[in-house]
C-alpha cells in the first residue's frame, strides 16, 4: 500500500497505472506499466503493453484529483482485466485515499494483511 501511495505521489499530477498480481483476491505485487503511457490517461494504456500473466488479478491507477470514483472508461477497463481494482486519490496520504472495486465497479472492502 505504501508503494502504491508513493508511486502515485511521484507521478502526480499525471496518473500512475499498474497491474495487480496475486492469488484469488489477495494482492501480492504491483506491476508498474511502462512509463511511456503516463500522462495519456490510464485507460489509454494499450492492452498489449500489459504482460500476459495469469496471476494478474486486476489494476491500480491514481486520480490526480480528490475523487476516487471510477470513470466510465475505468469501468469498461475493469470488466476486461480482473476482479480487483484500486484507485488512489490525491493527496495519497493513506488507506483512506485508496478505494477498491470489483469487476462491475462496486466498492469492495480493502484490508491490509500484515
Ligand atoms: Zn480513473
Amino acid at each position: 500500500m505504501a508503494f502504491i501511495l508513493g508511486v502515485s505521489k511521484k507521478y502526480h499530477p499525471s496518473e500512475f497505472g499498474g497491474m495487480l498480481r496475486g492469488k484469488n483476491d489477495v494482492i501480492e505485487e504491483v506491476l508498474v506499466i511502462p512509463a511511456t503511457t503516463y500522462g495519456n490517461g490510464f485507460v489509454d494504456t494499450r492492452m498489449d503493453m500489459i504482460p500476459i500473466d495469469h496471476s494478474i488479478i486486476g489494476s491500480v491507477h491514481s486520480h490526480p484529483g480528490s475523487d476516487y470514483r471510477p470513470s466510465r472508461a475505468d469501468l469498461e477497463f475493469f470488466l476486461k482485466t480482473g476482479p480487483v481494482h484500486l484507485i488512489a486519490r490525491s493527496p495519497y496520504a493513506g488507506i483512506t485515499d485508496v478505494a477498491a472495486y470489483d469487476r462491475s465497479g462496486k466498492r469492495i472492502r480493502l484490508s491490509i494483511l500484515q
